[in-house]
């Protein structure tokens, strides 16, 4: 089980998200992610691509 963390908006905070299982043949490289605090569900588009601190 692959897990990362992520900022989860609905928990206001860093959170370990897991990745459901795909439907869509993405395998490991599904951007579907969700919160396994809350359930939030998200889509990391590019998870390598960090945005610049504003
Ligand atoms: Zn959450
Ligand atoms: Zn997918």
């Amino acid at each position: 089980m692959t897990v990362t963390l992520q900022w989860c908006v609905a928990c206001g905070g860093e959170r370990d998200f897991d990745q459901p299982l795909c439907g869509d043949g993405h395998g490991s490289e599904c951007p579907e992610w969700f919160c396994l605090a809350c359930g939030n569900a998200v889509v990391l588009a590019c998870s390598d691509e960090v945005p610049a601190a504003a």
